[in-house]
């Protein structure tokens, strides 16, 4: 298998990347055999922020530079770039949906389909190395970079992460997970210590990165805090034997940004420091000459500098990069020098999967009398500044630091620019038009209660409900924003009291008036339709029971096509069927973990993680609190029904592992890899669980089915975990019998004493439903 051709979506092979991997570097170790110690440094080592066309740029290595071998292959060097949801800093790009969204869906075959368009157009820019995905695990629910990633739960996180490598790799571009790891807060980033225990840091956050490895990832970015007080580009534990032994990774690490702190951070396993420089600009770097110097006076070994330069040169040629890659054709710090910027156009019909992605990634929370879908309203008013443009346009923003107008993505590296933006006051509108209903607006969230008498169907409206009162259906658009490491540019907007810091959210409630707003509409309207776009949960409790608060529409952050998915969800062409990847609580006390914050400018800050598995979901199972909308939570406007549910063990036709699994039954733990790639017996399916769905409804739809384990109490796992989880879309009386498989890693605790995946004694049992609290179907694993 090779990352171009990887197994169709849902297909139960386990690709096995391990014989690529083994001939990439076997061309990588003849490549760089007779390379100086100077040109191997070169590869690793970034030329500087700014110093090349890219936000990264590797080295070069020219015909000249090999001396007497001219028949060796020059090497163009690498060009890394941003983001998680679409070619950053260039222009004629699309601007995907967010990771959150993304997550939302639940769906592979689309997750997947988003990846492989991103990657098509990293590829057409001649991007080398995609800066994607994002695989944090959400552990705080303000966490400023949450929207880049793909939920709290691993299994979910690792699902997405598994399909996006593989669609960004399928066209040849490099991803790069990132950000390794527990880098879970914004707030002191990189003045931060997380301190997390051995299991903790298996089953949760060291899981989606596994994931990344099982599909090929050629790269991991190592972040910017420490973990258990040793920085993550210079962790000896996480880089060589967390990520490099017990995943199997073949490929290289990075140092985010301006994470590289030391010469010796090679010999804990840091292969490239990016972009190379020691503060950005400074002309100085902690490899070039100083690695050098390292190795020539013993410190640093030889071998370490060319197992570096190999394994970056060996994700060139997995990837096929050595073949007709297209060159750079932009230039991130010089966009409009039309001598440096080709504008090439990679966007092809991406805006359809855009739209697509978007409005599966739209979660229905509350649906009220048949408020949704819509159908043909006389009179629609839509209440928000989040409905529509922002007064500066799509791009108005350095680095999209501004909220103004809809909420499409967050800010930080982690943006893009947005060729256009729809927004829902312009797809409404659209909408209105084939409809023949009258739309009338109101864009200020502050001005909420007017003062004029209202005259008939026209009349001077200064107040939000002077637009509410009286239309059939109104429509508030609210939003909640948070990004990468800056507070946002407030200097033109107001706020109120949404404080921010360092990028994470001050607090989980939405913005800009959004509470008083909505219940100010609903107030005058008893149809009143809630649009959230958010980074993250926010507490709904102000106006959530309101019964004139008709229907609460999630949509995530959908980009460019923001307006045109949401108006396929709200007018019911598409029926939702997202589900949440995280919890919405009723109080933010609620959560298992907040931020932490304050402390000096230098003190590296402690962020222990107490709640050791008990992220999310999990924290509210085994404490009982009751969530305002549980993880995997998401209406539609049909109904399913599940039944016929069975398990069987899989009996696999080659018995070389017998042992193992033998072993394995018997409580024994057992390493993730074997002979240095992931150890197929673990992985591959174990257990088949089969169970029919229906729709049972009067409009077709999709469901999420999903698959929560509950371990044996002696394993001291929380009461349920996600294990599996799949997509059905049926007809109205339809069904479909359905599959989720288990593997022996999903029954498996990690041992700490033991330092392997065990079987815990004891009674497995496992729930289906649709969602992690609505179980529909019970049974237990025959074991
Ligand atoms: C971010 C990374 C990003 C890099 C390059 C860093 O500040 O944390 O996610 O890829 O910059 O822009």
């Amino acid at each position: 298998t090779s990352p171009k051709s990887p197994p169709p979506p849902g297909s139960e092979l386990i690709p096995d990347f391990a014989p690529a991997w083994a001939m990439a570097h076997s061309r990588a170790k003849e490549f760089i055999s007779g390379l100086t110690l100077e040109q191997k440094v070169n590869v690793s080592t970034g030329v500087g922020l700014g110093n090349g066309p890219c936000i990264g740029n590797t080295g070069t290595l020219s015909l000249l530079d090999t001396g007497s071998n001219t028949t060796r292959l020059s090497w163009p060097g690498l060009c890394l770039s941003d983001s998680p949801l679409g070619v950053n800093y260039v222009d004629l790009v699309t601007a995907f949906p967010a990771g959150i969204t993304a997550a939302s869906t639940w769906n592979r075959t689309l997750l997947r389909l988003r990846g492989e368009a991103m990657g098509a157009e990293f590829r057409g820019k001649g991007i080398n190395v995609a800066l994607s995905p994002v695989l944090g695990m959400g552990r705080v629910p303000q966490g400023g970079r949450n929207w880049e990633a793909f939920g709290a739960d691993p299994f979910l996180a690792g699902e997405a992460g598994y399909e996006t490598v593989l669609g960004l790799q399928q066209n040849g571009v490099q991803a790069c997970a990132k950000h390794y790891i527990n880098n879970e807060q914004e707030h002191k980033r990189d003045h931060e210590s997380s301190h997390v225990d051995d299991r903790t840091e298996h089953e949760i956050y060291l899981h989606p990165f596994m994931r990344a490895v099982q599909a090929g990832v050629a790269s991991v970015m190592c972040s910017y805090n420490q973990i258990n007080a040793s920085w993550a580009c210079e962790n000896e534990r996480t880089l060589n034997q967390l990520l490099k032994g017990e995943t199997g990774f073949q490929g290289y690490t990075m140092s985010d940004w301006g994470a590289h702190h030391s010469t010796l951070a090679a010999v804990a396993g840091l292969d490239m420091s990016m972009p190379g420089d020691i503060s950005f600009g400074s002309g100085t770097s902690w490899w070039g000459a100083n690695l050098t110097a390292f190795v020539e006076n013993g410190t640093i070994s030889e071998s370490r500098v060319n197992d570096m330069a190999e394994r970056i040169i060996a994700a060139w040629f997995l990837l096929g990069q050595d073949d007709n890659y297209p060159p750079v054709n932009f230039d991130t710090f010089d966009p409009f020098n039309p001598a440096k910027n080709q504008n090439v156009n990679v966007q092809a019909d991406h805006y359809k999967l855009v739209r697509e992605v978007a409005a599966a990634g739209t979660v229905l929370l509350k649906n009220v009398g048949g408020a949704l879908p819509l159908r043909a309203p006389k009179t629609i008013a839509i209440i928000g500044n989040d409905a529509g443009p922002s007064t500066r346009g799509p791009n108005g923003y350095f680095f999209n630091f501004g909220l103004d107008g809809t909420l499409a993505r967050g800010w930080g590296s982690g943006s893009t620019s947005m060729p256009y933006l729809i927004t829902p006051l312009e797809a409404i509108q659209e909408r209105a038009r084939q409809d023949q209903s009258d739309v009338s607006w109101f864009l200020d969230n502050w001005a909420l209660a007017g003062t004029q008498p209202l005259v008939g169907s026209q009349g001077f409206v200064n107040g939000a409900n002077d637009t509410a009162f009286g239309q059939d259906v109104a429509i508030v658009f609210v939003n909640a924003d948070s990004g990468e490491d800056q507070t946002i540019n407030t200097s033109n907007i107001v706020f109120g009291d949404d404080t921010l810091d360092f990028g994470d959210r001050g607090n989980l409630t939405l913005w800009m008036n959004a509470d008083n707003l909505i219940n100010a509409v609903a107030a005058v309207n008893n149809n009143t339709i809630v649009v959230v776009h958010s980074v993250g949960p926010a507490i709904l409790e102000p106006w959530i029971e309101n019964p004139n608060v008709t229907a609460v529409v999630w949509a995530n952050l959908p980009g460019q096509e923001s307006g045109n998915s949401i108006v396929d969800v709200l007018y019911g062409d598409v029926n939702p069927s997202g589900k949440l990847p995280y919890t919405i609580a009723r109080r933010t006390e609620d959560y298992p973990a907040e931020p932490v914050t304050g402390g000096t400018a230098d003190e590296i800050l402690l962020v222990e993680y107490t709640e050791k598995l008990n992220i999310d979901y999990r924290h509210f199972d085994a404490n009982n609190i009751e969530p305002r909308f549980e993880f995997g939570f998401g209406l539609s406007y049909t109904n399913f029904s599940y039944s016929d549910l069975t398990i069987r063990a899989v009996h696999h036709t080659d018995h070389t592992s017998a042992a193992l699994e033998a072993a394995w039954a018997d409580g024994e733990a057992s390493p993730n890899v074997e002979g240095g790639s992931t150890a197929i017996w673990l992985h591959r399916p174990a257990f088949e669980v089969s169970f029919t769905v229906a729709n049972t409804g009067k409009v077709k739809g999709g469901e999420i089915p999903q698959l929560y384990l509950h371990f044996p109490s002696s394993a001291g796992e929380p009461p349920s975990v996600l294990r599996g989880f799949a997509d059905v879309l049926l007809n109205p009386g339809q069904s479909k019998a359905l599959t989720i498989t288990l593997s022996r890693y999903d029954l498996s605790v990690w041992d700490a004493g033991a330092q392997g995946w065990r079987k815990p004694d004891g009674q497995f049992t496992f729930s289906v439903g649709a969602s992690s609290r609505d179980f529909r179907l019970k049974g237990s694993v025959p074991l």
